[in-house]
């Protein structure tokens, strides 16, 4: 996705691209893209060639819960503020040393500019990373593989009888002495 800086008028310039997947290049990372990436944003122009972007990015991805493996639906959503300045004149040759003190200042060179990959950085870093099917997931149990959220399992019966409560109290001494490693 490239900006014609010379395209923009003074009272902004609004754009939109919807993105495929393979357009990207996107890696798999047990994610699936549901929708294309949506982009819609404005671009503004300022003194010497200086470019202000103002957007958002979203779509829908198909995840895997990480504590119940089932396949989530989820929505990605970034709101971005990009700064760009020309390398010429003032900056050229110091953009290393402007971009360390400006973190958020971007360069661009010619006479457009190319927000790919500053669009694929805000898209990985709104994919959610540990994604749950429900906030109170419980997950399958990690002895027999029962979906807890659906079924209980024998697995760790509750003490209930006075007699496993001892038990458990045993257990739980036993799990204390360990020696720390
Ligand atoms: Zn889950
Ligand atoms: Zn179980």
């Amino acid at each position: 996705m490239e900006i014609e800086v010379r395209d923009i008028p003074s009272d902004g310039l609004e754009l939109s691209y919807a993105v495929a997947s393979k357009e990207w290049g996107l890696p798999d990372k047990g994610i699936t893209l549901l929708s294309p990436i949506q982009i819609d944003l404005k671009a503004y122009k300022h003194g010497d060639g200086e470019v202000y972007l103002l957007g958002e990015l979203s779509t829908r991805v198909q995840a895997e819960c990480v504590r119940c493996l089932k396949t989530v639906s989820c929505p990605v959503h970034s709101d971005f503020h990009l700064e760009y300045a020309p390398l010429s004149g003032d900056y050229l040759g110091k953009e290393e040393m402007l971009s360390a003190e400006t973190i958020d200042l971007n360069f661009y060179e010619g006479t457009y500019i190319d927000i790919d990959d500053e669009m694929k950085g805000q898209f990985f870093l709104s994919v959610p990373h540990n994604p749950l099917c429900q906030p109170e997931c419980r997950g399958l149990c990690p002895r027999c593989g029962t979906d807890l959220n659906t079924n209980a399992c024998q697995c760790r019966p509750e003490p209930v009888d006075p007699r496993w409560a001892i038990l458990g109290h045993f257990k739980y001494k036993e799990n204390d002495a360990k020696p720390k490693t």
